[in-house]
């Protein structure tokens, strides 16, 4: 008997018609479907938090899971949500989804469902500074420890942090600020020697650029907030599984995966796997019983952004790379990191997992430092000065004196992030008008003396 307000109930593949359709397709109609109900044509939001049931068997077939596609209370899983859950699942081309509240959510329900007190998790070290705030402080608070990889595409530097106690690789698609690739392939091959799943953190490519699961990632996270939404609205997060991991072979590994929740009956993995659901139920498990839950609210504007992700995407990526090409040339610029650039150490990576683009985040060096960096930031009249990413609206930040400004200047030349160093996030706006306010923000930055001896140097 379940001693819970809700099963985790309502966990539903990928439309099987969305397995044939192109991505613009998919991105418009997976998981909808506009006859049900009262016919309206826009996925509704349902904004219940309970559902009623047919009879008393009804119910006790959804708590008892033997009911997989009705719902019961909407922290577990809701009408709107769901749709967008197999969206993403068809996007992504993975068995399923589950919506959060947050990619920080996403990524604690992702890793908890199989980590616990005791255990170890290697990460890229280039991962988002969030995730880092999460295990360094929050999962050492629970006893789970974690070991970077600062070479993120040297297989044997994944091998050599791995411990017995592992449970999990995590590393990003493309990260910031530096617009790191990870060689999705070579990463996951190591996690499958070591036997532990492949989590990749997707946010910065989203599935239009990079699809991990194709390359032998077997979970994917998304802080939707970023390119999925699009608009910088709303905060949101998926897990996505492609149920590629085998939790079957080394049972002993996933307690979590092979305890019966009551004495006798079978665990996740024994009643699940076949239907390619057993750690999707366990995450949802995990959304029902700590409760970050995605309002249907965000989940509809999460859907309406996802309907123009291709079209975005293109625009993001062709402005991306004018803004980089003007950067580049630039003489008061000192570099420009972004993964296409033929002296990137990215290059290769990016002409292997992202062919249709590196995304439109990325960071450039400004001679004159920290304070030619804070007039340039000061300078600016189209870009919004904001913590973010992944919004329609082209968007910049000085990491040295905002989100790495805990580090001393040593520690942050070590991850990379010297003191001029002004991340970007390209939107969609015309590319003239982004070069012009760049232009004159550059010009702002180096009018006075230091600057224009910066200048002298940058023209020897
Ligand atoms: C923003 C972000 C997150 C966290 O997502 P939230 O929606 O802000 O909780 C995780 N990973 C990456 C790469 C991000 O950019």
């Amino acid at each position: 008997m379940s001693t819970h307000d809700a099963s985790p109930q309502h966990q539903t593949t990928a439309t099987p018609g969305g397995a044939n359709w192109h991505f613009d397709t998919m991105q418009t109609h997976a998981g909808a479907s506009p006859a049900a109900g009262h016919g309206a044509h826009v996925t509704p939001i349902v904004a219940s938090a309970g559902f009623t049931f047919d009879n008393v068997d009804h119910a006790a077939s959804i708590f008892s899971m033997d009911t997989l596609d009705s719902f019961a209370y909407a922290r577990a899983g809701n009408p709107t949500n769901a749709v967008v859950e197999q969206r993403l699942a068809a996007l992504e081309g993975g068995a399923g989804a589950v919506l959060t509240a947050s990619g920080q959510a996403a990524t604690v329900l992702a890793l908890l469902s199989i980590v616990r007190s005791g255990d170890h998790v290697v990460a890229s070290s280039q991962i988002y500074g969030g995730t880092v705030g999460l295990l360094n402080d929050r999962f050492a608070e629970l006893g789970i420890s974690v070991s970077y990889v600062d070479e993120q595409n040297d297989g044997d530097a994944w091998r050599r942090a791995a411990r017995p106690e592992t449970r999990a690789f995590i590393a990003e698609s493309i990260s910031n600020p530096l617009c790191t690739v990870l060689d999705t392939r070579l990463v996951a091959d190591v996690a499958h020697e070591i036997g532990v799943p492949l989590i990749v953190d997707n946010t910065l490519a989203t599935p239009y650029l990079s699809r991990p699961l194709e390359h032998g990632a077997d979970i994917v996270v998304h802080s939707t907030t970023k390119f999925l939404a699009g608009h910088g609205a709303v905060i949101g997060g998926a897990v996505i599984d492609g149920a590629t991991f085998d939790f079957g072979r080394e049972p002993e590994k996933w307690p979590a995966l092979h305890t019966p929740s009551s004495p006798g009956e079978a665990g996740l993995w024994e009643r699940f796997s076949p239907l390619r659901l057993a750690y999707l139920l366990r995450v949802r498990a995990l959304l029902r019983d700590y409760g970050p839950s995605a309002s249907p609210f965000n989940a509809f504007l999460l859907l309406l952004g996802i309907e123009t992700l291709s079209l975005r995407m293109r625009q993001h990526v062709a402005n991306a790379r004018e803004v980089v090409a003007f950067l580049s040339e630039h003489p008061l610029v000192a570099a420009v990191h972004y993964a296409e650039l033929p002296d990137s150490a990215w290059r290769a990576a990016a002409a292997t997992y992202l062919p249709n683009g590196a995304g439109s985040v990325f960071s450039f060096e400004l001679h004159g430092g920290i304070e030619a960096g804070k007039r340039f930031i000061a300078a600016l009249k189209l870009f919004s000065h904001i913590a973010n990413i992944g919004d329609v609206r082209s968007l910049a930040i000085q990491p040295a004196s905002t989100t790495h400004s805990p580090l001393t200047e040593s520690e942050r030349a070590s991850v990379g992030i010297p003191a001029g160093l002004i991340r970007l996030s390209i939107g969609i706006e015309d590319a003239r008008d982004l070069l012009a306010d760049l232009s004159a923000a550059l010009d702002a930055a180096h009018t006075d003396t230091i600057a224009r001896d910066t200048r002298k140097e940058a023209h020897a």
